[in-house]
């Protein structure tokens, strides 16, 4: 199938028009019309080959929402009409321990990203999600519920699920004291869904201007991370911390918030961080871990639990052709809080 997307075709270059074709239908493939596509920082990152693991040309994209417009005869989810969405993977082992789990994230092999990954059977690159059209194994594509804002959708596919999963994996709910550090695309989604599962939610910055920001989104308080004496009161007064900062930055004066057994979860930065100290560590038994996104049956958990809570992104519509100057807004952080692409301004020539 011909289709139309937007690369890079180097670490250096910006993105442009690209002409590719996806593959034609396997047994057990589903192809899709992109309706909407949602513009994560891993998409700079990787375009940039911040990580090393790019190939190019590249085209991004991994917050994926649309229509389906063929199945394979195999396929059995899905029929020609559908609302479908697909995230940060494509494909995985499917027989070990961990995707019997439906954990694919965790895949023994390694999953298969959605984009600079490299398909498990032809082993050709795989292209996202900034593209008119593409083709996924059923057992990774998604069901978008009835009633939820197309157009606001996307961003559940990585924002939503890498905040959710920890919510889950930590049991955080009524009683839950939960605090956020980073009101950017993840913490805004940290924020809506800790604060839907019924935790109490602190918003951990620097910036006391964003407080109504935060309340707005549902936290039920901001603290000022560069006032010492209000840092002080905080101690221990934490279960979960989900910290969403996407560069190199500082633990040690986070750790000291975490309760007994709490948890700071990493989230955001892929790469070093500043040397911790132990000693809260070992003096309250608290932890550091890190969160990847959640596995396709936990992400469709995710999308149901938004729907009938109807809980959305904030988003920016952008057309495609927007799309270095929304990259060079996101680098600011000027963006509330997602940027998400309406691919139906991207025309593909006949
Ligand atoms: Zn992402
Ligand atoms: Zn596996």
């Amino acid at each position: 199938m011909k289709t139309r997307g937007y690369a890079v075709q180097s670490p250096k270059s910006r993105l442009a028009p690209y002409d590719f074709d996806r593959r034609e239908l396997r047994f057990n493939d589903v192809a899709i019309e992109i309706l909407y596509c949602g513009v994560c920082h891993s998409d700079l990152h990787q375009a940039r080959n911040d990580w090393g693991w790019s190939n190019y040309p590249l085209v991004p994209g991994h917050e994926i929402v649309g229509r389906v417009i063929d199945v394979a005869p195999q396929v059995k989810h899905y029929k020609v009409g559908d609302h479908v969405a697909v995230g940060c993977m494509v494909d995985s082992c499917m027989v070990c321990d961990q995707c019997r789990k439906g954990l694919e994230q965790l895949c023994r092999e390694g999953n298969t990203q959605t984009y600079c990954g490299f398909d498990r059977i032809t082993n050709e690159p795989t292209k996202g999600g900034y593209s008119k059209h593409i083709v996924v194994r059923e057992d990774f594509v998604l069901r978008v519920p009835d009633g939820l804002a197309l157009s606001r959708v996307a961003p559940l596919l990585c924002a939503g699920i890498t905040t959710y999963s920890p919510l889950r994996t930590w049991n955080i709910g009524p009683g839950s004291r939960v605090g956020v550090i980073g009101l950017g695309g993840l913490g805004h989604m940290a924020v809506k869904l800790a604060s839907a599962l019924g935790a109490s939610v602190t918003v951990v910055s620097r910036t006391p201007e964003k407080a109504v920001d935060a309340k707005e989104l549902g936290a039920d308080a901001l603290l000022l991370s560069t006032d010492s004496a209000a840092m002080e009161k905080a101690a221990s007064g934490f279960d979960l911390i989900i910290d969403t900062i996407p560069v190199r930055h500082d633990l040690n004066p986070y750790l000291p918030l975490l309760d007994v057994d709490g948890t700071i979860v990493l989230v955001g930065q892929v790469g070093p961080l500043a040397e911790p100290t132990t000693v809260p560590l070992i003096v309250g038994r608290r932890r550091i871990a890190g969160s990847p996104i959640g596995g396709i049956p936990e992400t469709q958990e995710l999308l149901d639990f938004c729907g009938r809570k109807n809980i959305l992104p904030d988003c920016e519509m952008i057309r495609m052709d927007q799309i270095n100057e929304a990259w060079e807004r996101m680098e600011r952080a000027d963006v509330r809080y997602r940027f998400v692409i309406d691919m139906a301004s991207l025309e593909v020539p006949a």
